[in-house]
């Protein structure tokens, strides 16, 4: 192995992320494996990215390019699915100079992975003669999901029932209609044109890594070999936990050190998800009245029209008091592992999925959009590690949930569940195990 270590830091991975944070810290743990194996990294990001996770000074062993993408962002608004579009069409000229100097500066470049997402780069590679990897960064479950969504809209646009959207999606043994990304009220004629785009330009490619492993998706990776028959995949997750954690000093540490085990709910709806203030409200008193203790990040403008707290009613923090501590951010795979917690409301990201399943933190699920149904429902009706809100925030219904959930920390079917679950996540990268192969396997693939 040593010495392919040094055949490899003479060969260079370039890998290109999406500016999204779930998407770039996937990317970023991968980058840190494979320079662990020994390829030495360069990363090309757009600065459209205010994100300080690709601050080239956090990351001194990486070398950094970034590219501007062509023409000013015009429409100001819009929402992901129109801001990626719009990537794609105007990142082409300045990734394709990049990679041209990079080619210029010599030295061999074993490959680029790029997000599934960055669909136009499979061109720019073939020009260049370079091989490109997609890197999935949600499961495997939710991509054949949203694959399929094209194919599917006229059967999924016109159902108006509810009863046709709880009917099971052909082929899709798990997923019903309703755990589809729900796309209604946006352009569905874009949307169906990027995951096509992204389909064809995945079969083009020369692999896909996903952040995932055997013993979670056995059956959606089976099918996924089948869908993608010309090219290997490869599941090299949970990409986490095979990175030292580096402890940060942080509030919510310090009062997660003051609660008793497993007695703290922690609420977090990632990066993007946002709530109206009517929502926020009921949020505040279904965790008030749970009577849980409660670690709740408020991301600054989650809650629509709004800065941060401001739609609390005055007193609130004062009522809740030590029981419960509201932060902009908090450190999750540090919170997650703090013996404190007891469960984990997400709104089923599949970062926050993954973190959750491996610290063995079961879930109160309430997705919001894109891959994040898929998730919960596999979350709530596959693994069964978790409880599924309902479709609506409603504070009876949040105390509810809370409760169930909560309740399990004594043993429950869930706590079993998950329990197996993380330890399997743990010894599938070990040495032997399917991801520790599965890695082997790609670093052999590159060189
Ligand atoms: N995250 C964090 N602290 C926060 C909020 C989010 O560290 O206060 C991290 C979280 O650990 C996860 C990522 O941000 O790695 C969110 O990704 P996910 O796929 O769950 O959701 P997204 O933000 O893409 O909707």
């Amino acid at each position: 192995m040593g010495e392919k270590k040094e055949e490899g830091r003479n060969m260079r991975v370039i890998l290109f992320p999406l500016p999204l944070e779930g998407h770039t810290n996937p990317m970023i743990h991968l980058a840190h494996i494979l320079y662990s194996k020994g390829f030495s990294i360069t990363i090309i990001h757009t600065t459209h990215l205010n994100n300080s996770l690709l601050h080239p000074s956090n990351h001194p062993i990486f070398t950094f390019r970034s590219i501007i993408p062509d023409e000013a962002e015009t429409s100001g608004g819009g929402g992901v699915i129109e801001l990626i579009t719009s990537l794609n069409r105007r990142c082409v000229e300045a990734f394709r100079k990049c990679v041209a100097e990079l080619v210029a500066d010599g030295g061999k470049i074993g490959c680029v992975i790029t997000d599934a997402h960055w669909h136009f780069t499979q061109d720019v590679a073939n020009e260049f003669g370079i091989r490109r990897i997609v890197l999935r960064t949600a499961n495997i479950s939710a991509f054949l999901g949203l694959l399929a969504l094209p194919a599917l809209r006229p059967n999924y646009l016109l159902p108006s029932s509810e009863t046709s959207l709880e009917d099971p999606v052909p082929d899709f043994l798990h997923l019903r209609f309703k755990d589809l990304p729900a796309m209604k009220d946006q352009n569905p004629h874009l949307i169906d044109q990027l995951l096509s785009s992204i389909f064809i330009q995945t079969k083009a490619s020369s692999a896909i890594i996903f952040n995932s492993f055997n013993d979670l998706e056995l059956d959606p990776l089976l099918k996924c070999r089948q869908l993608f028959n010309r090219i290997p995949i490869f599941p090299l997750g949970p990409f986490h936990k095979q990175l030292p954690l580096t402890p940060q000093p942080h509030s919510s540490l310090s009062w997660l050190n003051s609660k008793t085990p497993k007695s703290v709910l922690y609420v977090s709806f990632g990066t993007l998800a946002a709530v109206d203030p009517h929502e926020f409200l009921e949020i505040a008193w279904g965790l008030a009245n749970s009577t849980h203790p409660f670690l709740w990040v408020v991301r600054p403008g989650m809650v629509s029209g709004f800065e941060w707290l401001e739609p609390l009613p005055d007193g609130f923090e004062e009522m809740v008091g030590e029981r419960g501590l509201i932060v902009k951010w908090a450190p999750q795979r540090e919170v997650l592992a703090h013996p404190a917690i007891g469960g984990f409301w997400t709104h089923s990201g599949w970062n926050s999925t993954i973190e959750s399943l491996c610290e063995g933190v079961p879930m109160l699920c309430y997705p919001c959009f894109g891959d994040q149904k898929a998730n919960a429902r596999y979350v709530t009706h596959v693994w069964r590690i978790g409880v599924m809100l309902g479709d609506k925030l409603e504070r009876g219904e949040i105390e509810k949930g809370i409760l169930k959930l909560m309740a399990e920390k004594e043993n429950g079917e869930i706590m079993k569940r998950i329990k197996d679950l993380k330890e399997k996540a743990e010894s599938c990268i070990e040495e032997g195990g399917s991801t520790f192969k599965s890695l082997e396997n790609l670093v052999n693939f590159i060189l």
